[in-house]
């Protein structure tokens, strides 16, 4: 298993899941959940590549990630501007 065996739209797919649907940064441990069996290691190289073609924000370093979708965060950004925050 490497990080190629991940598909791109899997792994954005898992990070988006938790940014929608809990309104929160996908961490390390939502992303292994998605993933089960595939080693941590694996997960954070595939976040990595992710991360330097811009599809992809977070770290990679191995702390807790936060991984978000670089759209998601702009939602964020244009709501927090708005004062629509809940
Ligand atoms: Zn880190």
């Amino acid at each position: 298993m490497k990080a190629a065996d991940i598909k791109d739209e899997g792994f954005l797919a898992a990070v988006e899941r938790v940014n929608d649907s809990e309104d929160h940064w996908a961490l390390v441990w939502d992303i292994e959940a998605a993933f089960p069996g595939v080693p941590r290691k694996v997960l954070l190289a595939k976040a990595r590549r992710l991360i330097r073609r811009g599809v992809l924000d977070g770290c990679d370093c191995g702390c807790r990630g936060d991984f978000y979708i670089p759209a998601w965060n702009e939602r964020r950004v244009v709501a927090w501007r708005e004062g629509s925050t809940s």
